[in-house]
């Protein structure tokens, strides 16, 4: 679902992005420890080293000789012999006025005081400041050198910033804001404006399957292309950003609500105009959600949560653009989430039944075909119409599983009832668009026919005429492949599409089903026109023309009377399950 979509929008470049982000972090930071330590180091060490020279001096005569004398020794001559050992030493033990207070000499009586060097304590005293000049000066340096290193941290700290910045505040694809960047400035002007605020959560339909097809790049020009039409649109004081995959949330001020939904449905009208600017010809629907902020219980990341769920409840609906929150659409969605939580399991337990309706030769009233429709039943809720759940199951791309399920079963039904002698007339079973995107999935019906052994005669394949539409581009390869099978194709919910009579043109299909909406206007003068001119039309065209819904006697009449082909409806039977179709449907040989 939206997490996949989510990893086919250029994942590397955020992956790289953090590791390079990590890496620049923690050099940062071991180069930050390697400097700290040294510094306290070299501090520690030169106080200790600055306490010593103020105690010690350290004395240093031409001979080589060193002597240490301590500050309070009071000396202030040394005699030293031509090796270099004190021979006596001159002291003075107060300085008062710089006069003399008190002397003591000690001498080696053998030596003759001509020989000695005598270093005074002025030298003693300016030997001792070099030292301490020398010494300040290294310090000094390795502190302009710790300047400096701290310099380039912080300016690779800063870089750092920026790009973590970036990364945060900048979106990859658009370069137009982030979503935390929306976040925030979203929230700001929800708190610190006067402005009455909706958040607009919208997304591409079957984006997934724009990437599956023309590649990731074209995704990507999709995505440009929608966030430069909201650009466009968005007025002072309110704010958007492309989230993740195909998802945009906005915040538009709301005067009146009037207002926001012309503005959207400009905004999704402009969406559509995209098929025009490029060859590829598919379109851009899209699903959005609208929640109204109040704004005394708000909090930025609910207000999202709601419009996302208030889009989730149309999500493939064609008929729906948008969805206004409301209490009674939280509780649907969340019914809707329920199903998408039992879905998995129970396609395991095999609680999803096929049913079979019937198809009657609208002449004879003899039983020339059926439709598998599904039927859940699940031991808490009981049973489940496909009303409840195929929309969850198109949205979330559930409904391919599903398909593959009843068009297994059915040939197992089949395989058992050929087994057992019986006549078997052919099951059409429904297609879903999602199917037609899963590269394998003529394969993998062709396994499952080969798995029971059935011809493909016996099952027919029903699109409607959504579908047939939506996926010119890419249906003429497959009902090729199809019909090379064998299998015949059926135009389901014929009449309800874009362009109905342009369909019978364009797609190869082996017979039409009459929407239920056109056998109800029967017994309406300009209903029974359309009606009989839909029969012929698709008979010249060399197609068979089902009518489904067929509910009272007076429609069977008049499809009889115009030569419809089958019949399909509540008049004859409704779906039943497979083992009282084949008590009553199913003759033996
Ligand atoms: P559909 O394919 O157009 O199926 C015909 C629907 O009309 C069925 O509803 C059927 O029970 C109902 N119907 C048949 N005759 C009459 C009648 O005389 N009067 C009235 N009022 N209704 C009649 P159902 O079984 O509830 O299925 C609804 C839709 O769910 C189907 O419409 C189809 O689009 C979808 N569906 C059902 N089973 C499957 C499946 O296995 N796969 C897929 N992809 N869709 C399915
Ligand atoms: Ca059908
Ligand atoms: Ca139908």
């Amino acid at each position: 679902m939206c997490n996949n979509w989510e990893k086919q929008c250029c994942p590397k470049h955020h992956i790289e992005g953090e590791i390079d982000l990590k890496t620049g972090n923690r050099k940062i930071v071991s180069l930050t420890i390697v400097v700290a330590v040294l510094t306290i180091f070299v501090l520690g060490v030169s106080s200790i080293y600055i306490k010593y020279l103020n105690q010690h001096y350290r004395v240093e005569v031409e001979n080589g000789y060193v002597e240490e004398l301590k500050n309070d020794d009071r000396v202030s001559k040394i005699y030293l012999d031509e090796d270099g050992n004190v021979v006596g030493t001159y002291r003075i033990p107060a300085i008062k006025d710089n006069k003399v207070a008190g002397v003591f000499l000690s001498f080696d009586a053998s030596f003759d005081i001509e020989d000695s060097i005598i270093i005074t304590r002025e030298e003693i005293n300016a030997e001792t400041n070099r030292t301490i000049f020398r010494f300040k000066m290294m310090v000094a340096v390795f502190l302009g050198v710790y300047a400096i290193t701290i310099i380039i941290i912080f300016i690779m700290q800063r870089k750092n910033d920026i790009k973590m910045e970036q990364i945060a505040y900048v979106d990859e694809i658009t370069g137009g804001k982030s979503f935390e960047k929306f976040k925030l400035e979203a929230d700001k002007l929800i708190k610190e404006t006067d402005n009455n605020y909706v958040l607009v959560d919208l997304d591409i339909d079957k984006f997934k399957y724009i990437n599956d097809i023309f590649g990731y790049e074209e995704g990507n020009v999709v995505i440009r292309f929608i966030w430069k039409l909201i650009d466009d649109m968005i007025e002072e004081e309110e704010t958007f950003a492309h989230h993740r995959a195909d998802q945009f949330v906005l915040l538009l001020k709301l005067d009146d609500m009037d207002r926001v939904i012309e503005r959207i449905e400009k905004l999704a009208d402009d969406a559509n105009k995209k098929k025009n600017i490029y060859e590829k010809n598919y379109e851009i629907d899209l699903s959005i959600g609208i929640y109204p902020i109040d704004k005394r219980y708000y909090q930025i990341d609910t207000a999202i949560g709601r419009a996302r769920l208030t889009k989730k409840s149309i999500k493939g609906q064609h008929s729906k653009i948008y969805a206004i929150y409301d209490e009674e659409l939280r509780q649907k969605v969340l019914q809707d989430q329920e199903v998408e939580n039992l879905m998995e399991k129970s396609l395991e337990n095999q609680e999803f039944k096929v049913y079979y309706q019937p198809k009657f030769a609208s002449d004879t009233c003899e039983p020339v075909g059926a439709e598998a429709l599904v039927r859940w039943y699940n031991d808490e809720i009981g049973m489940i119409y496909p009303s409840e759940f195929i929309h969850v199951f198109e949205s979330n791309g559930f409904i391919a599983d599903l398909d593959k399920y009843m068009f297994e079963h059915v040939c197992m039904d089949i395989r058992k009832w050929l087994d057992e002698g019986c006549t078997v007339v052919p099951v059409s079973v429904n297609l879903s668009q999602q199917q037609l995107y899963n590269k394998r999935f003529i394969e993998e019906y062709k396994e499952i026919l080969n798995k029971y052994d059935i011809s493909a005669e016996y099952v027919q394949l029903e699109l409607t005429e959504t579908t047939l539409f939506s996926e010119a581009n890419i249906l003429d390869e497959i009902i090729d492949e199809l019909h090379s099978i064998g299998f015949k194709i059926l135009m389901d919910d014929f009449g309800t599409g874009y362009s109905s009579l342009n369909m019978l043109k364009n797609v190869d299909v082996d017979i039409l089903k009459l929407d239920k909406s056109f056998v109800d206007d029967i017994g309406d003068p300009k209903g029974d026109i359309i009606v009989s001119t839909i029969v012929s039309l698709g008979q010249l065209f060399n197609m068979k023309i089902v009518a489904e819904g067929v509910e009272t006697k007076e429609q069977y009449e008049f499809l009889r009377d115009i030569f419809c082909d089958e019949i399909q409806g509540y008049y004859f039977s409704k779906p039943i399950s497979s083992e009282e179709y084949r008590e009553k449907m199913v003759k033996i040989q």
